[in-house]
């Protein structure tokens, strides 16, 4: 099994730019739970590979971009659970992607399959082409969204001792904030950040996701997306998101990845500096990891 962790520090970000409005701002350093299973795709896959042992299954099966932080951590993770792992990828093999070349040397076997076949990814005559081909698995859905992800994310707000007004998190499935949400305070509102354009979506499956987690949602739950900061989606990584995230890891020596947590940092200062939040607000941001992230932007000149 993956070793043990007792949960991740929470820091105060200390930056003159919030001082200045009047806002505290926390971060919930998810990122170094694990260097190479960083953040929620931990938290996503603890119940999973514990599901997986219980049930007697040796083989994990799951989705993803070429890129995917999934990818990645899901090889790594069965791995070191002493189970063997499909990754069924979208698009062509690239034997020279830094994300396939560390999933294969995990022992990941990779399936790649067309952009058409790939949006087949939860048709059950899929799924039982893939079984014919790959025998018996567990099936992880893409993204490691299920209930059980979201049980192991309703594990982040608990570990915090500090208080706190707002928690904000970035989104891609909705599972993490689907746990946020069901650990929310009567009194703590919840801002989800999605990466991917036309984020609304996220609203139904955070719905969704709760249902399947069998965990009893609190009364009301004080939640928002906020969808202007995607920046056009997940390849892209425009010169002023860039921009924002070395000058924020230069004044806190908090590193920040390109496709999630800056777009959720950069939102986070847009709005103090539009005066969104009261003055004296306590702000928590989960860093949600995925620095392996940069390779792949760095592997595409992008950065
Ligand atoms: C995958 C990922 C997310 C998205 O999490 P969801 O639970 O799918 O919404 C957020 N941040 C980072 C760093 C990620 O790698």
């Amino acid at each position: 099994m993956i070793e043990k962790h007792q949960g991740s520090p929470v820091q105060e970000v200390i930056d003159p730019k919030l001082k200045d409005c009047g806002i505290r701002l926390l971060i919930k350093r998810d990122d170094l739970i694990h260097e190479h299973i960083s953040g929620n795709k931990w938290r996503k896959l603890k119940y999973t590979l514990r599901e997986a042992a219980e049930r007697s299954h040796h083989t994990l099966l799951t989705f993803g971009g070429a890129y995917s932080n999934h990818i990645a951590a899901t090889a790594f993770a069965a791995q070191k659970a002493g189970l063997s792992s499909v990754g069924v990828i979208r698009g062509e093999d690239d034997s020279t992607n830094p994300t396939l070349k560390f999933a294969r040397e995990q022992g990941m076997q990779l399936h790649f399959v067309s952009r058409e076949a790939y949006r087949r990814k939860t048709d059950d005559d899929f799924i039982d082409e893939l079984e014919e081909q790959f025998g018996r698995f567990f099936l992880v859905p893409e993204g490691g969204a299920n209930g059980l992800g979201v049980r192991g994310c309703a594990e982040i707000l608990p570990e915090i001792e500090d208080d706190f007004d707002v928690v904000c998190c970035a989104a891609g499935t909705g599972t993490t904030l689907a746990g946020l949400a069901l650990t929310l305070k009567e009194n703590q509102k919840l801002l989800g950040f999605p990466a991917l354009k036309g984020g609304e979506f996220v609203n139904d499956e955070i719905e969704k996701l709760i249902m399947e987690s069998r965990l009893r949602p609190p009364l009301a739950i004080n939640r928002q997306l906020i969808t202007d900061y995607h920046f056009g989606g997940y390849a892209k990584l425009k010169p002023q998101l860039l921009a924002f995230i070395q000058g924020f890891t230069e004044r806190t020596g908090i590193p920040l990845d390109p496709i999630y947590t800056g777009k959720m940092m950069f939102g986070i200062y847009d709005m103090v500096e539009k005066g969104n939040f009261m003055t004296g607000t306590i702000v928590l941001a989960v860093h949600t990891g995925g620095l392996q992230g940069w390779e792949g932007m760095k592997y595409r000149n992008l950065v």
